[in-house]
Parts: structure tokens; C-alpha cells; sequence
């Protein structure tokens, strides 16, 4: 398996933010993972799981402990007609192109998050109207706590919106089996490739980002919209600034300090506060040695 030291994050991440890790790790396939969480129980060393780097602010001070980076196990099987099963570092956007070409619908609406299957799974990533928890099957997961591999279905998930039961500090994701309906492969390309250009055309995707900062604070309310109509856009520290494309995405101009980032996302929060009175929560996961303010943002939301 391949191993590095001091390697630097932030090429890993979606926002080109990040320090360096003490020991990156990159398992390809789910044995190597198994024996690589083994063996770092056994020497009491703390993990962590990076997917895809697209939901992650990490710490531009660097990380404590290990990462394990799951992009290097990417195989796709068909266990069953209508079955996809997917390791964890396979990209979303690959297998939703993947599942349309072989006819199997469900997974349109995955083309345009960049993550990956373990990650969208922890996640419950979602767009244009649906969710991995409307297409998924079951998990296979590496529980520390118990040293098993475990079959984990919806059930035990518990599905919430942008939440799982999955914690990644105990449970990492090997791959996951997706459920999906046969039709058309042109019909289903069509609209995989509609969703794909509505992002292009609402989403600031020459810049580096993460997505959503924070979360809708109700269905029907889109932090967004509230982040735009308290001015938002005009909001930008250091070298991180709100996007005037979608007043929800954090752009890093160039050379952004994840401090930019955490002092800019305060500000989203204050003006939303003051304008609305409504108490925005990020969306992203935090990675890293962090001061007290990224404390602040997350409020007991992680
Ligand atoms: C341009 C852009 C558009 C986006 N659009 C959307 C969208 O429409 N909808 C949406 O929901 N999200 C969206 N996102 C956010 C992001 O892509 C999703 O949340 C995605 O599911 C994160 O996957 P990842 O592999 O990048 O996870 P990471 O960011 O690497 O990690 C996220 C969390 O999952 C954990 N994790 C990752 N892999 C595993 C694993 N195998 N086992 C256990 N834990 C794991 C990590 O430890 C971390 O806690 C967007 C992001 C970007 C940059």
C-alpha cells in the first residue's frame, strides 16, 4: 500500500486547503484497508477518512494522526441485474455516467457532486430532488469498535438529511450496493447530462470550493437564498470570498488560510443572524488543528 509522510492535504481537496498530514495512506482495495485499521487500533493510533476532499475544510496547521485517503479503491461490480456495488473511493460522477450508460436509472442526480460512494454515503449527499438514501441497498463497513466487517443496511444508517449514522472516527465505508431501475440508456443520459450543465450554469465550478457551506435551515428554506438576500456576495477575508454565482459557496481566490475560510464563514453567519434571525450550521466537516472560532461555527453540530 502506498504510504507518505508529511504530505500535503490540500491538494486532495476540492478547496485546495490544507496542511500536512504526519502519515497519508492509500488502500486499494477493502483487505489493505481492513489490515491498515487493524493494525492502527492495535497501535492505538488515532484516523482519519478522507473521501474526496469536496465536503472537508482542513486545516491549513495540518492533521494529528493518520489520514487514509479512499480514492485508490474504485472497482464496480454488478452483483445483480439491477445492482451497482461500489467501492468507497469510486468518484459519483463516474458512477452515475457508469450506471446511465449500462441503462440502470437513479443516479442522474449524482453527476454533479464530486465526491465519493463512502463519502456521499456518510453524507447522505443529494440533489435536483434526491438522496443516496433513495437508491441505496446496503454498506459494507469496517467497525473499529467491534474489529468486524458488517453489512450495514438503511435501517441501521438512519438516513437524515446531509446525515448518517456513520461515524468516520469508528466506521469507514468500503463500498456500497445501489439499487436502480432499468430504462432507456439515452433517456437516462439525457437527464444525467441536464443535471450536469445546470451546475456549469449555477455554481461557481472554475473556482476551488467545497459546495454548500451550510445547511438549509428548513426544507423549504434555502440558505442561499437567505446568504444572498443579506448581502452575502459582497463578504470576502483574505483570500477566501463569497461567490457572487451562488451566495452558499466559499471560493478560495488562491493561497486561502483555512483561518480566511473560518472568519469569512462567521461573517455568512452573523449577517444571516442579523438580517433573518435564523442560526445557519455548516454543512462541511472540519479536518485538522483548529482555534476555538471553528468551534464557535460548528456549535455542536459535529
Ligand atoms: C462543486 C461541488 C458541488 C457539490 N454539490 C453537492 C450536492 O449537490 N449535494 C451534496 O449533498 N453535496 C454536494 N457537495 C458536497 C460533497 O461533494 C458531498 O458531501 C460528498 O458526498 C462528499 O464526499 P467526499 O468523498 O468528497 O467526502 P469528504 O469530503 O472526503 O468527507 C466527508 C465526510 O465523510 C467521511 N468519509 C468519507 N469517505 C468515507 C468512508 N469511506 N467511510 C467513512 N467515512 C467517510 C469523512 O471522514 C468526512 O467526515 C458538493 C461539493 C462541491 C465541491
Amino acid at each position: 500500500m502506498e504510504e507518505t509522510r508529511n504530505s500535503p492535504l490540500w491538494r486532495y481537496t476540492t478547496m485546495k486547503v490544507g496542511g500536512e498530514a504526519c502519515q497519508l495512506y492509500h488502500p486499494k482495495h477493502s483487505e489493505e484497508l481492513v489490515s491498515l485499521i487493524e493494525r492502527l487500533k492495535r497501535e492505538g493510533q488515532p484516523w482519519n477518512i478522507l473521501g474526496g476532499g469536496s465536503n472537508m475544510l482542513i486545516s491549513s496547521d495540518g492533521v494529528d494522526g493518520a489520514v487514509i485517503r479512499m480514492t485508490k479503491m474504485t472497482s464496480i461490480t454488478s452483483p445483480e441485474p439491477d445492482v451497482l456495488e461500489a467501492d468507497a473511493g469510486t468518484r459519483l460522477p463516474h458512477l452515475a455516467k457508469y450506471a446511465a450508460s449500462m441503462g440502470l436509472s437513479g443516479l442522474e442526480f449524482a453527476v454533479g457532486i464530486p465526491g465519493t460512494v463512502g463519502g456521499a454515503v456518510v453524507m447522505n449527499a443529494g440533489a435536483h430532488g434526491s438522496c443516496m438514501a433513495n437508491i441505496f441497498e446496503s454498506a459494507l463497513v469496517m467497525n473499529a469498535e467491534t474489529g468486524n466487517v458488517e453489512t450495514w443496511t438503511a435501517e441501521r444508517l438512519k438516513f437524515q438529511y446531509r446525515h448518517s449514522e456513520i461515524d468516520p472516527a469508528r466506521q469507514v465505508v468500503a463500498s456500497a450496493r445501489f439499487r436502480l431501475r432499468p430504462d432507456e440508456a439515452t433517456k437516462i443520459q439525457a437527464k444525467t447530462q441536464e443535471n450536469e450543465e445546470y451546475r456549469w450554469r449555477t455554481q461557481p465550478l472554475g473556482w476551488p470550493n467545497l459546495g454548500s457551506t451550510f445547511k438549509n435551515p428548513e426544507p423549504t428554506r434555502s440558505a442561499g437564498l437567505l446568504l444572498d438576500q443579506s448581502g452575502a456576495k459582497e463578504l470576502k477575508e483574505g483570500h477566501a470570498a463569497v461567490s457572487a454565482v451562488h451566495a452558499n459557496f466559499v471560493i478560495n481566490l488562491g493561497g486561502a488560510h483555512s483561518d480566511d475560510i473560518l472568519r469569512l464563514l462567521q461573517r455568512m453567519q452573523a449577517t444571516v443572524q442579523e438580517k433573518h434571525n435564523v442560526r445557519l450550521h455548516p454543512e462541511w466537516k472540519t479536518l485538522g488543528r483548529f482555534s476555538s472560532l471553528e468551534r464557535e461555527i460548528w456549535n455542536g453540530t459535529h
